[in-house]
């Protein structure tokens, strides 16, 4: 029953989306950080949750995707940055990771082959390196 109504109040509504999750995530390091170093962060805290809360019952679906493509152009590369810094680190022991100095693509050769001539995928540049 309050289902049924709830999804009959959320019709034509935004709802949640990656960047709602994200708000809602630096809304709680806000607070945290505000209750334990500064307390006018909680209310910075607070206005993140009425934006949050603001996007997802909001009827302007067009503008809410706005923000959101905005949003995902910094967010993806960001991701994608963190995934890359977390393979890195996994792969720590048996790789050597380094960049073209050319064109700066990412490159990785196995530890312990000493000095090692490198052809660059992307770009076709020998270089030498040590790993
Ligand atoms: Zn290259």
């Amino acid at each position: 029953m309050f289902f049924q109504k709830f999804q009959r109040f959320m019709l034509g509504r935004y709802g949640t989306d990656t960047l709602s999750f994200f708000l809602l995530g630096l809304g709680l390091v806000l607070t945290f950080c505000g209750s334990l170093f500064f307390w006018p962060l909680t209310l910075l805290a607070d206005a993140v949750y009425i934006y949050s809360i603001f996007r997802m019952f909001s009827r302007n679906i067009p503008a809410r995707q706005r923000e959101y493509y905005a949003f995902l152009k910094v967010w993806n590369p960001a991701l994608k940055w963190l995934r890359f810094q977390k393979r890195k680190f996994l792969d720590r022991k048996y790789y050597r990771y380094f960049r073209c100095p050319n064109c700066k693509q990412d490159l990785r050769a196995p530890r312990g082959k000493g000095k090692i001539e490198v052809t660059c995928q992307k770009c076709h540049n020998v270089f030498t390196t040590k790993t």
